[in-house]
This record gives C-alpha cells, sequence and structure tokens, in this order.
C-alpha cells in the first residue's frame, strides 16, 4: 500500500526520534523542518542508509500554503499521508503580563495553527479513504499549567481540546486521533532553560531524570500502530510520573 507519515518539526529532538522510530515501524517518512536544513537531510540520509523511503521538507507549520505544497510533495514522493504527527512548537518563557503581541501571535500560529493547518491539509485524503491517523504533541503543561509560560500551556491545552473534539467527529469515518504529552525531555527547547532549572526539573519527576526523545517516540509509534487500533481521543503522559 502506499502511503507515508508526516512528521512537522523533525530536524531535532522529539520529532527527529519520532520520524526514526516511524521509519523502523516500516513508514515511508516525511521529514520536515524550519530552518535546520543539514540536520534533516542528515537524518534522511540514515534513514535511507537503513533501506527506509524518506524526504525532507522545509515548511513553517504556521503558514497555510507552504503545509499543502508539502503535503502534495509527500504525496507525490512516498505516497499519501495516512499518519501525521503533529510536532512542531515552540516555548516562550517570562511573566505573563510582559508578553507582547508578536509572541502570543507566534506561539499560537505554530503550536495550533500549526496543526489546525496539517490536519485540515491530510483530511481529505484520509476522509477518503476512510482511514489515517493523527497524534499531537502537547505536553504536560497542557494538562497542568505552568506558571511563566501561560500562552505555552494555553497552546498546548487547546491542541488537547482539539484532539478530543476531533476523534469524535473523526471516528465515524475511520480517523484515530490521539495526543501524547510529554514531562521534560532532554532537547534544546529544555536545555535553554539551564543547568539549574534542568536538574530541579528532573528531582520533581517522581522517575528521578529527564526523559529522552525516543522514549516519546515509542509512545508515538504505539499510538500510530495497529496496537492502538481501538484507542482514540486520549492524551498519553510520557512524563515520568509527573502528572499523576
Ligand atoms: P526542539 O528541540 O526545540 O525542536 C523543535 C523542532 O520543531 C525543530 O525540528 C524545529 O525545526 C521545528 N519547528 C519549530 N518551529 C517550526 C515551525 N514553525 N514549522 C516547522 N517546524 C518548526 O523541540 P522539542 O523539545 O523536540 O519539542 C517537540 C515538541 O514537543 C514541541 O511541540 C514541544 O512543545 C513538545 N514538548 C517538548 C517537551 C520537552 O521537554 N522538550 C515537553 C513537552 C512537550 P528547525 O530545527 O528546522 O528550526
Amino acid at each position: 500500500m502506499r502511503r507515508c507519515a508526516l512528521a512537522t518539526g523533525a530536524s531535532r529532538g522529539i520529532g527527529r526520534a519520532v520520524a526514526a522510530a516511524l521509519a523502523r515501524e516500516g513508514w515511508p517518512v516525511c521529514v520536515n523542518y524550519l530552518e535546520r536544513r543539514e540536520a534533516a537531510e542528515s537524518l534522511v540520509a540514515e534513514l535511507r542508509a537503513q533501506g527506509r523511503a524518506a524526504m525532507a521538507f522545509q515548511a513553517d507549520v504556521a503558514d497555510r500554503e507552504a503545509v499543502e505544497a508539502m503535503v502534495r510533495a509527500a504525496a507525490e514522493a512516498l505516497g499519501p499521508v495516512e499518519l501525521l504527527v503533529n510536532n512542531a512548537g515552540i516555548s516562550r518563557q517570562g511573566l505573563f503580563q510582559d508578553l507582547g503581541d508578536e509572541d502570543w501571535d507566534r506561539l499560537l500560529a505554530v503550536n495550533l495553527t500549526g496543526p489546525r493547518n496539517a490536519i485540515q491539509a491530510v483530511l481529505p485524503h484520509m476522509l477518503g479513504e476512510k482511514r489515517g491517523c493523527v497524534v499531537n504533541i502537547s505536553s504536560m503543561w497542557g494538562l497542568r499549567g505552568a506558571s511563566c509560560e501561560a500562552a505555552y500551556a494555553a497552546t498546548k491545552a487547546g491542541l488537547i481540546g482539539l484532539t478530543r473534539s476531533l476523534a469524535l467527529e473523526l471516528a465515524p469515518s475511520g480517523i484515530r486521533v490521539n495526543c501524547v504529552a510529554p514531562g521534560c525531555i532532554e532537547t534544546d527547547m529544555v536545555r535553554i532553560l539551564g543547568e539549574d532549572t534542568r536538574r530541579m526539573l528532573a528531582e520533581e519527576t517522581p522517575l528521578g531524570r529527564l526523559g529522552t526523545p525516543e522514549e516519546v517516540a515509542e509512545a508515538v509509534a504505539f499510538l500510530a500502530s495497529e496496537r492502538a487500533a481501538f484507542i482514540t481521543g486520549q492524551v498519553l503522559a510520557a512524563d515520568g510520573g509527573f502528572i499523576v
């Protein structure tokens, strides 16, 4: 069957591990990136060396036309997108009263409008086939709220609402929509917080450490697989027990 998986924000961090895990599961993978072309191309080269079909595509998920072009290109090169992982995301730290329009708008555009753009771009094929799977990468802060990351947490809570609503709306069409809510994971997004904050977050995590991108990717690969054929509308936390 000709089909592919699209992972947004897959040049590094969680998205990169997700793309690699999906390729291992047998999916041809489209590796989306924003700025890091070399990193995305090196992942594609790695996957091809393992005998997997893969391609890289630059697109800002906030740009609807760019996302539509990416979905068309992936369909031509690898097969129609039947698995979408909305992973691309950005964070901002700071007091809510200091948050300006630019940061607020960009957080919403990438973290919430981005998944909207990608889901709407892949839906026509999925609805036509009555088959498909979407996994959204939210965050434990979207479940719990986060001081000094209110806008980020709001976008991630919104993504959970979108997941649950679309799971209900699309279930009759045979399309599953789930969410993974990572805790603190060793990526650039957490590295920029500094060593002291990272140590504090590890201590606050019941399992006593930060997670790895590969551990989040395992949760995504499970939800994307036939092993999860009867699971939709769920939020699977991969957070070392942070939120219990
Ligand atoms: P990261 O290391 O900062 O990597 C972000 C990835 O997203 C990069 O591949 C980047 O591409 C891409 N990206 C950023 N903006 C984009 C845009 N507008 N369009 C397309 N791609 C874009 O992040 P991460 O830690 O792996 O996080 C991945 C996801 O997990 C995010 O949604 C994040 O909110 C969520 N999450 C992370 C953690 C954590 O602890 N790390 C916890 C909970 C949730 P380029 O490199 O090409 O710029």
